[in-house]
């Protein structure tokens, strides 16, 4: 549940920080007018600004400052009402300039907090974060190792591209906990639509800070040196790459004692396919980027006003519309926790669900048990979902009036997703027509003359001796709703 509990199962405490940078879903970059979107040709979304050719001058993009205000906002950070841009110094062959347009010491927000709550009540962790601070990207140096050469290309699309850079605390305790945390933060980046978060187009890029505290038999609490492990391509490379480094600090600590103080801060990078982390050049301090601030581009000043603007636009994030759908729809914040972890669209689908049924129990009934398999099993969107919810309330509507049974009704959900035609053809197309009154009292007394045995047990008080009509029922019409057949046929007997 918390550190301490933790310590005592292990000899030390895993203490974890992350460093995420997050792409800005705007169309244009942060401070030229060039196009953001992916997958065009090597170097055709470029321009004097961004190439940072002499001459040329940045003008801040208003509504990727808004989005980043959205996010730190969600995030619980404080906003700063004055803010500067800074230039970070370094050089790389991806970054034309020979700095990056940042922030520095006075970032645009601070000092917020996120909490995951794991479902199944592992663990519950409020992680604090240092700040929030808007940048640009670098382009991407493209190793060429599939041609059989050793070039390296420079494409400079990237460059200039809209990031926010959002550093926690170290207030993680596990590899879990920090999968966790991530994946609570994409689903809050993607509800505001601050960023698709999409981490093979390197929307979202993860650094990981991990090192150990291990009690000692003084009282003093040792600290391993702490590891940076760099640009982790998913989550679970994250946990896997915090599970490999635990494991490899405390062999380390074991065998040398090193501690935090007399050894520096270490770099490593996630070699994926190995498994295993490996020493990467040292991380350079902040002064090594000689930051002077932006001779180019005029501070920011951000009013109440504005921030009162962008709050009325922000929605309901995840955290609060789980309690809010629980509450509206009279459903266990269990499937709440579920359905909102599906994302935003998934939640109008279901909300347009419950309010066609009148019932939201049964509508997050059908989400779970049919929808959502069925979307893991085909892949897509919710948004690309064949049957709508009209569709679907019209078909369990049926369900629940009577007309068919709930497998039948699964077995008209799968022909009216594969066909995607309406629920009343393929009704009518299948033959399922809803048995009538008088034709089910016809079928009940005929099962009822061929079947004295059962007849007689139910007369002697065993009511559920008239399961054994239910199979001889959906045999003389497979039509026939079980349960309107068990009463009739109870109530048939009982008036003999
Ligand atoms: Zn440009
Ligand atoms: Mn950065």
């Amino acid at each position: 549940m918390n550190a301490t509990a933790a310590s005592t199962a292990a000899p030390f405490t895993t203490i974890v920080g992350l460093e995420v940078h997050v792409q800005l879903q705007t169309l244009t970059k942060l401070f030229c007018g060039c196009s953001t979107k992916f997958g065009a040709p090597p170097n055709t979304q470029v321009c004097p600004t961004c190439l940072g050719l002499p001459g040329s001058l940045p003008v801040m993009n208003r509504h990727a400052f808004e989005l980043a205000l959205k996010a730190a906002l969600a995030l619980n950070c404080r906003i700063a009402g004055f803010t500067k841009w800074d230039r970070k110094n370094y050089f790389y062959p991806d970054l034309p300039k020979g700095y990056q347009i940042s922030q520095f010491d006075l970032p645009f927000s601070a000092d917020g907090f996120l909490e995951v709550v794991d479902p199944k009540g592992a663990f519950s962790r409020r992680v604090d974060i240092v700040r929030v601070h808007l940048e640009e990207d670098a382009g991407k140096s493209m190793h060429d190792e599939a041609a059989g050469t050793a070039d390296t290309r420079i494409d400079l699309n990237r460059a200039g591209t809209p990031l926010c850079e959002i550093v926690t605390q170290p207030d993680l305790r596990s590899p879990q906990e920090a999968r966790a945390w991530l994946n609570e933060l994409k689903l809050l980046l993607e509800y505001l639509g601050v960023s698709d978060c999409n981490m093979q187009e390197g929307s979202l890029r993860v650094d990981a800070n991990v090192n150990l505290h291990i009690p000692q038999p003084d009282g003093r609490i040792a600290k391993t040196p702490i590891v940076e492990i760099k640009n982790v391509n998913s989550f679970r490379s994250v946990e896997r790459a915090l599970v490999y480094e635990t494991a490899r600090q405390w062999e380390e600590w074991q065998a040398t004692k090193a501690e935090m103080g007399k050894t520096p801060k270490q770099t490593r990078g996630w070699d994926d396919p190995a498994g295993v982390t490996r020493a990467q050049r040292h991380k350079e301090e902040s002064s090594d980027y000689r930051y002077f601030p932006e001779p180019d581009l005029v501070p920011v000043t951000v009013s109440e006003q504005q921030l009162a603007e962008v709050r009325s636009r922000m929605g309901e994030p995840p955290t609060i519309l789980r309690k809010t759908l629980a509450d509206r729809w009279k459903i266990s914040p269990y499937d709440a926790d579920v359905l909102v972890n599906q994302g935003r669209e998934l939640v109008a689908y279901f909300e347009d669900l419950a309010t066609a049924l009148g019932d939201g129990k049964v509508a997050s009934n059908w989400m779970q048990q049919d929808v959502l398999r069925t979307l893991n099993e085909r892949g897509g969107t919710i948004g690309e979902f064949p049957v709508r919810p009209a569709a679907l309330a019209d078909l369990i509507g049926r369900v629940s009036k009577g007309d068919f049974d709930t497998s039948r009704g699964r077995e008209i959900f799968a022909e009216v997703l594969a066909s995607g035609r309406p629920v009343a053809d393929v009704v009518a197309s299948l033959g399922i027509a809803a048995v009538g009154d008088d034709e089910l009292t016809a079928l009940c007394r005929e099962l009822l003359a061929e079947n004295p045995k059962i007849v007689a047990d139910v007369k002697g008080g065993k009511e559920q001796a008239a399961a054994g009509l239910i199979g001889q029922a959906k045999k003389k019409n497979p039509n026939v709703n079980p349960g309107k057949v068990r009463a009739m046929c109870i109530d048939l007997i009982r008036a003999m």
